[in-house]
């Protein structure tokens, strides 16, 4: 037995921080963990999890015409916004408490403070304890930022969405990327008047082409109001050009769930009503601005570089494929690291990180071929190459589809689905996968198996259909549709 009061102490009860810590404990090693916030972390508190429950309730709004164009008699209902957040915050209050179950149920001594390192070997609390530990694993995540421009700080950041009191009536969002495209449809299929912004020529950047351009065009046939290269040129309380305040609009302060340390919420106010100029000439008040205009890493004040750490241009943690720091009894997983900011990577790593340090088994994290969905509507599934990367790569064959489904246009819905695979020549091997449609997520869950375990075309090919699904087109396109 080592004389540290620990053999891991891990800072950041999120999903990699905790799985890291129970699997380090079940080996016997003595485990600590701190967390200043709620445990869970981002994906259980503030991300994937609250985010999925509102994208479950804002597709009920699509199912009511779907429903009468079946036969139903049905009216529309109406959607009430406290009555889900209630039970929203009555579900994540029981997702923590299993969380801590787990901890304490695996020997880990939890310690509800700030920690930040002190040492190659210590960490420090923010009470003033200090403890020892053979290794420390920072797995401190990330947080929301904003753009760096006047009264900013008056705009929402992801967070914030989920300690609203109320729905507003309009929202401006900016950005193009995964948070933003998921709150666009969410909140438009709760009712709230939706315009994004994004300085971009199309949304999602990094995802196929093909697939982001056929959900931008499902956004706005929705009726979010998406414009396209374009971003703020200015912003100001509706209250300075003659709106209404934030408080005067009854929308009280404590409507936000900040945290203090957050380096999101530095001089962060209580949202209200902005006025905004935008670059192509709108000028508009809107309820609420959210930014989802990226993350960075949560590395600040946490005693890193002191004690060695070497810290990246994005202040990202920079790890080996091991995840170990520049200080050999330190390692970081997660999004502090800024690989693939994804939950099951975060476990991956942690798990990895385990098999490496407590179970004399050198570990390297396999950061290839990450399957991955965007929670829009509807949604993209993805994994591997994107026609445009693998273009660069090598000469492939492009297989693809896309078609209204079977529920869909019988309901009249003008929603197309897009099956497409991208297939090495030389190889057959299918380099990616790409869907748009509803539960494309379930969908590349599978086949994401097949792409990971090298499938070639040949292999889809000889694979039966199932019947009717819209699925079965990605085991039945015969021809490519085009060579590159
Ligand atoms: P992203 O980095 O994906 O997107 C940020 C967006 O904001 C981009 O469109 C970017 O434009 C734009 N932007 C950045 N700075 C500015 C600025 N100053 N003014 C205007 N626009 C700006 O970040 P997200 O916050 O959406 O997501 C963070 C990460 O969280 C993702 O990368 C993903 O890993 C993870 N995530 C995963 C989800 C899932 O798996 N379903 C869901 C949600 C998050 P540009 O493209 O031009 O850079």
């Amino acid at each position: 037995m080592s004389d540290y009061d620990y053999d891991l102490f891990v800072i950041g009860g999120g999903s990699g921080g905790v799985r890291a810590a129970r699997v380090a404990a079940s080996t016997g090693a003595r485990v600590a963990l701190a967390e200043d916030n709620r445990m869970g972390g981002t994906c259980v508190i503030r991300g994937c999890v609250p985010k999925k429950l509102m994208v479950f309730a804002s597709s009920f709004r699509e199912m009511m015409p779907e429903a009468r164009a079946y036969g139903w008699e049905l009216e529309d209902g109406q959607f009430e916004w406290p009555r889900f957040h209630e039970k929203l915050e009555v579900e994540l209050d029981r997702l923590e408490a299993v969380y801590r179950k787990l901890l304490d149920g695996s020997g880990v001594e939890i310690f509800d403070s700030r920690a930040k390192v002190a040492g190659p070997n210590s960490v420090a609390l923010a009470d003033g304890r200090t403890a020892s530990a053979g290794h420390i694993l920072v797995a401190t995540g990330g947080h929301p930022i904003r753009p760096e421009m006047a009264n900013a700080r008056f705009g929402m950041v992801s967070d914030d969405i989920f300690h609203m009191k109320e729905l507003p009536k309009s929202i401006l969002i900016v950005g193009g990327g995964y948070i933003a495209c998921e709150f666009a449809c969410i909140l438009h299929g709760l009712g709230v008047e939706v315009t994004q912004f994004y300085r971009g020529a199309q949304i999602l950047r990094g995802f196929d082409g093909e697939a982001r351009g056929l959900i931008a065009d499902a956004m706005e046939e929705r009726g979010i109001d998406l414009h396209l290269g374009t971003n703020i040129v200015e912003m100001r309380p509706a209250s300075e050009v003659g709106g209404k305040s934030g408080a005067e609009m009854g929308m009280p302060a404590e409507e936000l769930g900040r945290h203090d340390h957050d380096e999101a919420d530095a001089g962060a106010v209580a949202p209200v009503p902005m006025w905004v100029k935008g670059t192509n000439g709108m000028e508009k008040t809107f309820d609420r601005v959210l930014f989802a205009t990226g993350r960075a890493p949560n590395t600040r004040d946490m005693g890193l570089e002191e004690a060695g750490v070497e810290i990246g241009r994005r202040g990202e943690i920079l790890v080996d494929e091991y995840s170990r720091t520049t200080v050999p009894s330190i390692y970081a997983i997660g999004d502090v690291t800024n690989r693939v900011n994804l939950t099951p990577v975060a476990i991956r790593e942690g798990m990895a990180f385990v098999e490496t340090v407590f179970k004399d088994n050198p570990t390297p994290v396999d950061h290839e071929l990450i399957p991955s969905a965007v929670f829009t509507q509807p949604e993209l599934g993805t994994v591997g190459l994107t026609e445009e990367e693998a273009r660069e790569q090598e000469p492939i064959d492009v297989y693809c589809t896309s078609f209204r489904p079977m529920r869909g246009s019988f309901a009249g819905k003008p929603d197309r689905v897009l099956m497409k695979l991208i297939v090495s020549k030389q190889t057959d091997k299918v380099l990616g996968c790409h869907i748009v449609a509803d539960e494309a997520g379930e969908m590349i869950q599978l086949a994401g198996i097949a792409v990971k375990m090298g499938a070639t075309k040949a292999d889809f090919d000889r694979t039966v259909a199932v019947h009717p699904t819209m699925a079965e087109e990605l085991v039945t396109m015969r021809d490519p549709m085009r060579s590159a």
